[in-house]
């Protein structure tokens, strides 16, 4: 026997018709690249997205066409993301962090047929498209008024372009199953892979996100997405903050501390996400300038691991609620958070950031389990740590084009790359990359944990920890340190400190210090060029 319920297909373009039928006066505001803050509603969005999808169909473009975008966080982007999927597009967002060859390869390989680009990558774009023959038309997020000379093919200002298109238009029904995003990985090692959100994984990603033990979002909220939309589909912000009908608050290109305190101040911002090297400017900012956050209730951290001092710097010193968060790319791209259960409710001080620590429970749609490389899987008990493995309607079942199929298994499950543990409470922690873990006289050692200490000494700015190759145990682990501004720490002091917090067997063989630890386009320690950099590095202990 079958339901008798409606078919009513989960289309991202429903959430822009809720959003501005529901809380059409709530405000979109954005920090311009052209400068000044420009203030939307919701209503106004949607009208725009409609020219967008209109005037994308007059140009001829259409049901699974790709069509790249190469922005910040604006208005004008969010509109264009509505607009493209409004015509069964799909947006395809470019991360300007990454070499122009790779932004061409990835370009080349999804066929992208169009560009939106903001001012600032206009430069860019030039480097890029003589080598993406399939992109015939670039539109620049400007007006006439700051539309620059260039080189761009068939370049169009895009308020010149809009103005064309009267709105009246009505959203294509679509299966729901139809592609509407995609969004390369990093790729630390091989080539990028493609990942192909459909509407419907949108969509109830976005209801995911939303729960009061996720990002608890509502029409009360604020939101900033410091996240950038070429960065993980901005962690499911661009759908999940509409639904709800939240205030979206849009940083544009402008990330310091400095400019992101006065949007979170003047804005009222009450929930706002990125990784922690965003945090570790704002924080550094409100130490130097001594202002306080007023505002701000939650603040959600992933992409790499929050360390224990921004957690406890962020809920003792301000107030604010720290929601450590885990997910990738595939996985569209939430995959835990870190919200207390009631069996926490009586913990307090150390005990409650030890949980903090950890990247949280999986809500309702995120299937998880670790296994050994046996595929055996491991108990739940917070310390057998083996390859963390997901599944799910918003988790990706492969790659555009059929690359990594290794990844994925029969029954579905997708092998993360990612070591980790759960714990009795179904919390999770990541305590390694698979291919950065340390192998020592065949035990495992934990470079993410190690880190998450060093960066705890007040000297330290940025610690990273890799596997050196050892005579006798394979592999030791050495800890390299970026210090704070003025501040020279000694090793054996570092060391020292990190004495009695870990195994004794666990503790880095040396330090380094150094200027700078290279990073990926989306901001995680790049630990393959750290290990070449000190391949030839002699451990005292060799
Ligand atoms: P991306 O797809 O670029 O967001 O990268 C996903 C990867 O980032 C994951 O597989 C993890 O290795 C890492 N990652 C994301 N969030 C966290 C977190 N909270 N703690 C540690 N690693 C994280």
């Amino acid at each position: 026997m079958q339901g008798l319920m409606q078919e009513w297909p989960l289309l991202c373009h429903k959430i822009l018709d809720h959003a501005a039928r529901q809380h059409g006066e709530r405000e979109v505001v954005t920090r311009s690249i052209e400068g000044p803050i420009v203030r939307q509603t919701y209503a106004q969005l949607r009208s725009r997205a409609l020219k967008v999808a209109q005037q994308l169909q007059r140009d001829g473009y259409g049901l699974g066409d790709r069509i790249a975008t190469l922005a910040w966080n604006t208005a004008r982007h969010l509109e264009a993301w509505y607009g493209i999927n409004g015509i069964g597009a799909v947006y395809h967002t470019l991360n300007p962090r990454l070499f122009p060859d790779q932004i061409a390869w990835i370009m080349n390989h999804a066929e992208d047929k169009l560009l939106f680009v903001d001012l600032t990558f206009v430069p860019l774009a030039e480097k890029i498209l003589p080598q993406v023959p399939s992109v015939k038309k670039v539109i620049v997020f400007t007006d006439a008024a700051h539309m620059p000379q260039t080189t761009l093919p068939g370049a169009v200002a895009y308020e010149d372009w809009l103005a064309q298109a009267d709105g009246d238009f009505q959203w294509l029904a679509l299966d729901e199953n139809t592609a509407s995003g995609m969004c390369y990985t990093s790729g630390t090692t091989g080539d990028p892979k493609g990942v192909v959100y459909s509407h419907r994984s949108n969509v109830l990603h976005a209801m995911m996100a939303v729960q009061p033990d996720a990002m608890g979002l509502s029409s009360r909220d604020a939101v900033m997405p410091v996240v950038p939309m070429f960065h993980a589909n901005a962690w499911g912000l661009a759908q999940s903050a509409p639904m709800v009908g939240a205030k979206m608050v849009m940083p544009g290109g402008k990330l310091d501390g400095e400019s992101v305190y006065e949007l979170l101040d003047t804005e009222k911002v009450s929930c706002t996400a990125a990784v922690p090297t965003v945090w570790l400017m704002l924080l550094q900012y409100l130490e130097s300038s001594g202002k306080k956050l007023h505002y701000l209730k939650r603040v959600i951290i992933g992409g790499s691991a929050c360390p224990r001092a921004m957690t406890e710097k962020f809920e003792r010193d301000f107030g604010v609620e720290v929601i450590h968060a885990w997910g990738m790319t595939e996985m569209s791209p939430l995959g835990s958070l870190c919200t207390m259960k009631p069996q926490h409710a009586n913990l307090a001080g150390d005990a409650l950031l030890d949980v903090k620590q950890k990247q949280g429970f999986a809500p309702f749609g995120v299937e998880m389990k670790v296994t050994d490389d046996d595929n055996n899987e491991l108990p739940w008990d917070g310390k057998t740590f083996g390859r963390l493995k997901v599944r799910g309607p918003a988790v990706a079942r492969a790659y555009y084009g059929g690359a990594g199929y290794e990844q994925f298994d029969d029954e579905n499950w997708f092998d993360t790359g990612d070591v980790a543990h759960i714990d009795e409470n179904g919390y999770m922690q990541v305590t390694d990359r698979a291919k950065d873990v340390i192998k020592s006289g065949g035990e495992w050692i934990s470079t993410i944990e190690l880190e998450n200490l060093a960066v705890g000494h007040p000297d330290v700015a940025e610690a990273a920890v890799i596997g050196v190759r050892h005579p006798k145990w394979d592999e030791r682990p050495l800890l390299v340190v970026v210090p704070k501004p003025g501040k020279q720490p000694d090793k054996q002091e570092l060391l020292n400190f990190l004495e009695g917090k870990v195994a004794k067997w666990w503790l880095p063989d040396d330090v380094a210090f150094v200027d700078e630890i290279p990073h990926t386009a989306t901001g995680k320690i790049q630990k393959t060029t750290l290990r070449e950099q000190f391949r030839q590095y002699q451990l005292p202990t060799a």
